[in-house]
């Protein structure tokens, strides 16, 4: 009986995993380019820190976490996310005492038990990045060019919707006044958005459902209730998006549910990813080091979905295979020495090489060249080597070369002699 791979939980196949390779080498350069350094947190966690990062009552930490009694009968927890992690770090470290100002960003696999569909597993990746220790506009604005820099990277056209959720000072009035048009709408909306009204309002604004979106259009609008700071910290954002011409769109349904969420607040869109089309979202979380027994030190962050940004690269039918540059097609064993000798010295300069084995014969090693993409063939015939003679094929032109095989030759010059031969 063959064993497979756990519900909800796939492999990535090399074919796929070269994309995944373009993505996360893109997101170091990106990232890299404005002063962040990777951290590199565990998997496993206790259950605690996303019961009070994430929040006892959202349907993460309710339903959808891999928690279990460890052997000591401590509860432990497969991360449902990275954010809650890198602020452990931080606080376990003091990296607050170390440097005024921390930009972090990790790459890695994430885990919640939801059900599964197209695009969605229950093991899924993030690219996710932190900046801790400012709370200034400026620095929301670098964090989203940052992200604007890196979609544009990849040749990706997405759409940018931001917005500011105020502050302790502003929000709970807003709240307030959501509940009360809330409960005037109360016919009209989902038995989901009836629990939403007592214990989040904001949540009603997300809603997907068509009757609570019909019934929320025309719901009072944080954007209308913001403190001054707010409004000018808002406002500030935004001017340096659109000074660098980076398109936006004040979205103003794009809320979250917990309190430590503040000001800005956004999501990057792309078309092609049907009902769920948000690819990254993220925000600024000032409260959150402190609710996790740190100082008040503020927070803004974002996750990319791995999964759904390799889906839209994907559509794009770009080639991301490395093909072998040389491969060597040997015939007969006395050759099949030599090449293996050959190979060896051109892979250990960091060259791409295949080779095949001198029993077969030079049909069956073209065909195979071929499948690989290789861009060079060596042929090494014995009498040939003998002569200190081999023949390149040049596979996109079809045509054969001979070439002077000297094996003393350093290996740079080798591998010029198998591009330039004939010449
Ligand atoms: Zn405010
Ligand atoms: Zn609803």
């Amino acid at each position: 009986m063959k064993t497979a791979a756990v519900r909800g939980f796939r492999d990535i196949l090399p074919e796929e995993s070269a994309l995944w390779q373009m993505l996360v080498t893109q997101a170091r350069t990106s990232f890299a380019a404005y002063g962040f350094s990777e951290i590199i947190v565990p998997i496993l966690e206790k259950t605690d820190l996303f019961a009070r990062a994430i929040g006892e009552t959202t349907d993460i930490v309710e339903k959808e976490m891999y928690t279990f009694p460890d052997r000591d009968e401590s509860s432990l927890t497969l991360r449902p996310e990275g954010t809650a992690s890198v602020i452990r770090a931080y606080i376990e470290h003091s990296l607050h005492q170390k440097e005024p100002v921390s930009k972090l960003f990790y790459i890695g696999p994430m885990f919640r038990r939801e059900r599964p569909q197209k695009g969605r597993y229950r093991q899924f990746h993030q690219i996710g990045a932190e900046i801790l220790g400012r709370d200034d506009p400026l620095i929301d604005a670098e964090l989203l060019l940052m992200l604007h820099d890196f979609f544009v990277a990849l040749q990706l056209e997405v759409t940018l919707d931001i917005n500011s959720l105020g502050c302790p000072t502003c929000r709970p009035g807003y709240r307030e006044q959501l509940r009360a048009f809330g409960e005037s709408k109360l016919a009209a909306l989902c038995e989901d958005c009836h629990s939403r009204l007592n214990r989040n309002p904001l949540r009603l604004l997300d809603c997907k459902k068509d009757g609570c979106r019909q019934a929320t259009a025309q719901a009072p609008a944080l954007a209308d209730s913001l403190c001054d700071p707010c409004r000018t910290h808002f406002t500030s954002v935004q001017e340096r998006l659109r000074q660098e011409q980076v398109r936006i769109v004040v979205n103003p349904r794009l809320v979250r549910g917990l309190d430590y969420y503040c000001r800005t607040s956004f999501e990057i869109l792309a078309e092609g990813l049907g009902s769920q089309n948000a690819v990254c979202g993220g925000g600024r979380y000032d409260g959150l080091v402190e609710q996790l027994g740190g100082p008040a030190i503020p927070g803004i962050g974002f996750a990319i979905g791995v999964e759904r940004l390799a889906m839209l690269i994907q559509a794009q039918n770009r080639d991301f295979a490395t093909p072998p540059e040389v491969f060597i097609a040997p015939l007969g064993a006395a050759a099949e020495h030599q090449a293996f000798a050959v190979a060896r010295r051109l892979r250990s300069s960091g060259y791409r090489v295949e080779l095949e084995s001198g029993g077969r014969g030079l049909k069956a090693q073209m065909r195979r060249a071929d499948k690989l993409a290789a861009r060079h063939v060596l042929i090494l015939g014995e009498d040939e080597l003998a002569a200190g003679k081999g023949t390149v094929r040049d596979m996109q032109t079809k045509t054969d070369r001979p070439m002077s095989v000297d094996l003393s030759l350093a290996t740079p010059d080798l591998m010029n002699a198998i591009r330039n031969a004939g010449n």
